[in-house]
């Protein structure tokens, strides 16, 4: 019987046993490597949270976290106790997200936390590191989640407000990343008129400015008349497309920004007329092909929908195992 495994997944968290610390723990713990900000990953309540300074400012502004901050670059290395290096790598998912990268007696372990291969102009692109365990989520692990281009869906977007100047089109997206990020690509396509927000999601765009992700004039609806609202954009969390708080905007077009609205089901069950498919996790392709990149001995997979990749996996004998994480479901699809 060999040694137990240095890295331990529990149903908590994953565990790095030499350091006697966790990587993205569900639970408070003494010592905690935090990936990124999202409600599955990053929880308050830690002795110490070791991030980025972004995923700090963000756990900060949503949990009060700023005791025991301990603020990581991307590129640079801690040596953690027991002998073991962690180095923060971008992992293109949301502002300030990171793979960790983990390294004792000479193997390498990456945990991606949350990741896409997609350019996106709100945070830094994921890097590909080498190793030896491969931690990846797999939010999109089946063959039938291939995200679109971007572009295809915003000038979806622009083309519906075009065609309805009299409406306004309402665009449900979670408050941290994907609503910065559609903010972000709608100004890169040239669309610079004010875009209105729900209240919810102003703090959040206003520290993405603050931390240097320019949006563009953003005004919130509390300020506006219904007439001033007349042919714009307007971003609100997923919850609030279909509650009273819209009866105040002009004719409304639901739209929702998600990798789930290539699920028609899913768009139905949200009375979404305009489903966007915008996703900040790897789709099928990305995953595969950065498994084959990163060409791991073993590939550890969480999330869920882990069947299809395992599968994949052993049709090109290769290694794999799934971690049953609890908790982890997308706050941030
Ligand atoms: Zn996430
Ligand atoms: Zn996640």
């Amino acid at each position: 019987m060999s040694a137990p495994h240095w890295i331990q997944p529990h149903p908590q968290g994953i565990y790095v046993a030499p350091a006697d610390c966790w990587v993205d723990p569900s639970a408070a713990v003494e010592r905690a490597l935090v990936t990124h900000g999202h409600a599955d990953h990053a929880r308050g309540g830690h002795g110490e949270t070791l991030a980025t300074p972004e995923t700090l400012a963000i756990m900060d502004l949503r949990y009060n976290t700023r005791a025991g901050a301990v603020p990581v670059a991307y590129g640079e290395t801690l040596r953690l106790a027991g002998g073991v290096d962690a180095t923060y790598l971008p992992a293109g998912h949301v502002l300030g997200s990171a793979q960790i990268l983990l390294e004792h007696a000479g193997e390498r372990v990456v945990i991606t936390g949350d990741y896409k291969r997609r350019p996106d102009p709100t945070c830094a692109p994921f890097e590909l590191a080498p190793c030896d365990i491969f931690i990846t989520e797999a939010t999109f692990g089946l063959p039938v989640f291939t995200h679109p281009p971007i572009g295809e869906e915003i000038a979806k977007l622009l083309g519906t407000l075009a065609a309805n100047p009299e409406a306004c089109v309402l665009v449900g997206a979670y408050a941290l990343g994907k609503a910065q990020r559609v903010i972000a690509e709608l100004r890169a396509a040239g669309h610079h008129d004010p875009i209105y927000l729900h209240g919810a999601m102003e703090r959040m765009c206003r520290l993405y400015e603050e931390l240097g992700v320019p949006l563009g004039e953003l005004r919130l609806v509390a300020d506006h008349t219904k007439d001033e609202m007349r042919g714009a954009i307007i971003v609100c969390p997923p919850s609030a497309l279909n509650d009273r708080w819209s009866r105040r905007l002009p004719d409304p077009i639901t739209a929702m920004a998600s990798g789930w609205m290539r699920v028609r089901q899913r768009a139905r069950q949200r009375n979404v007329e305009l489903p966007l498919v915008i996703s900040d996790h790897a789709d099928w392709h990305e995953l595969t092909q950065t498994v084959l990149e990163v060409n791991p001995r073993e590939t550890w997979i969480t999330h869920g929908r882990e069947e299809a990749l395992l599968r994949w996996h052993e049709l090109h004998q290769r290694k794999a195992r799934a971690l049953a994480l609890v908790g982890y479901e997308d706050e941030d699809d």
